[in-house]
């Protein structure tokens, strides 16, 4: 431990991280970390988690395996995770050593609560209703409206878990594609844009922001996000701002919270909450005084949060899906393109290999 630090964090440097979940977002947390000097634990279960090649230690057990995690939590000195499609209970075991808390993790989760959540807290979001069986989609399709889109209520993430409804005939083949899982419909949405608040919140309430991403998805994947957003994005940013924060608030939440947008014509209407770092923030890396990764450890840890202020003034992020991380050589050869590989081995359709971010 570094002595005058231990006096201003709840976990100083030289402590150890658990992070749970070893995909991209675990590496880029575990590699913000390494540079403030703390080590980090993953908890995955798989055989080579991509965070974990750049971790100190690395626990191979599945997510809800309790024993393990009991383990995992005395050799750690804060917890967090990267991803919430993960069983709440078992890590509840991880007690207060975990942020953001449970609470946090089981709203953003189910897409229900979620929904219920932010419109308790005075957000808007687009018409919705939930789905347990057929009858259900047939009342949605008559109270909601065509087009609407049915999305699981759990385990879906990049557009999976979704089928879209745009005439009652569709109604049968659309709760087949969801293999009758319980499920919301919500109405589409003509909306103008899409953007994302993401905020940091510290155990005492103090919080920061960074300039929001304009965001542009293909086939429910996030495709390329950029700063600065358009007029009518910006336009709509300040009261999404004041949401988030009344959000983050009411989940107590303590680390990194992102809200994801849809600037509609009636204004911000919240699409979805992922409770952590987000793919829309990897721009901050390069782009903002203190990246999303670095600020999650800090608020997690009990360090003073960092500026976010940008480093240039427009900055665009593309991500590279499936084959399209050949193009590593060009790109690494481009000047000014800051490329990140996650080391995934071979390209899947779909799959997130990397990104590339440029400034100015
Ligand atoms: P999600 O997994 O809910 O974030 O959805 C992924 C993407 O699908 C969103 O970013 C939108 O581009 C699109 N999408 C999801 N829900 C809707 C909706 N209700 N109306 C229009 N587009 C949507």
């Amino acid at each position: 431990m570094i002595p005058a630090l231990s006096k201003i964090a709840a976990v100083p440097p030289g402590s150890t991280i658990g992070i749970v979940g070893g995909g991209q977002l675990g590496r880029m947390l575990a590699i913000a970390a390494a540079q403030l000097g703390y080590r980090c634990h993953i908890f995955d279960p798989h055989e080579r988690p991509i965070a974990a090649d750049v971790a100190a230690d690395f626990t191979r057990a599945e997510f809800g395996d309790v024993d393990a995690l009991a383990r995992f939590g005395e050799q750690v000195d804060v917890a967090t995770y990267e991803f919430e499609n993960l069983a709440a209970e078992p890590l509840a075991v991880l007690g207060d050593k975990l942020r953001p808390g449970l609470r946090s993790l089981a709203v953003a989760q189910d897409r229900a609560e979620e929904k219920s959540f932010i419109e308790a807290s005075g957000g808007r979001v687009a018409r919705w209703c939930r789905v347990d069986a057929f009858d259900d989609v047939m009342a949605a399709v008559a109270d909601v409206g065509c087009p609407l889109v049915l999305k699981t209520r759990r385990y879906g993430y990049d557009g999976k878990g979704q089928a879209w409804i745009r005439s009652a005939g569709e109604a049968q083949a659309a709760w087949e594609t969801i293999g009758h899982e319980p499920a919301i419909a919500e109405a589409g949405v003509d909306f103008l844009a899409e953007f994302s608040v993401i905020v940091a919140r510290s155990a005492d309430g103090a919080h920061a922001f960074w300039d929001s991403a304009q965001n542009v998805h293909e086939g429910g994947i996030l495709r390329h996000s950029h700063i600065p957003c358009g007029a009518e994005v910006a336009a709509q940013v300040d009261e999404a701002r004041s949401e988030a924060v009344r959000i983050a608030n009411a989940l107590g939440h303590v680390g990194v919270l992102t809200v994801e947008y849809f600037a509609s014509r009636d204004g911000p209407l919240v699409n979805e909450i992922a409770p952590r770092v987000h793919n829309s923030g990897h721009w901050t890396i390069e782009g903002a005084i203190t990246s999303q990764f670095e600020q999650h450890i800090r608020a997690i840890c009990g360090l003073p949060l960092g500026p976010t202020d940008l480093i240039r003034e427009r900055v665009t992020m593309d991500n590279l899906i499936g084959e399209d991380v050949l193009r590593w050589a060009g790109l690494i050869a481009e000047p000014g393109a800051h490329l990140h590989l996650y080391g995934k081995g071979a390209p899947r359709p779909g799959r997130k290999m990397g990104h590339v971010t440029r400034l100015g």
